[in-house]
């Protein structure tokens, strides 16, 4: 049983005909009424259970471990050139 908060009895009840809904946001959601007073109860589930959708993840880019030469050092060693 999901328990929710009642603002009309303002205590926790267990949400009566529960049904899960996905927001738009991708958060999951319960949605039923209060099995005291009958009010509507919604109760956010979170994101923490699911996979949320890959826009709302950032991914953070790692800082490269090799330094990157700069383009403008001029200090490019030329490549190896055969005798003749
Ligand atoms: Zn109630």
């Amino acid at each position: 049983m999901i328990e929710g908060y009642c603002v009309k009895c303002k205590a926790k009840r267990p949400i009566a005909d529960a049904v899960e809904e996905q927001m738009k946001n991708g958060r999951k959601a319960v949605k039923g009424k209060c099995p005291t007073c009958g009010a509507v109860m919604f109760k956010i589930l979170g994101s923490k259970s699911m996979t949320p959708p890959a826009a709302a993840a950032p991914i953070p880019t790692p800082a490269p471990e090799t330094p990157v030469p700069s383009p403008a050092g001029g200090s490019t060693p030329a490549p190896a050139e055969p005798a003749s």
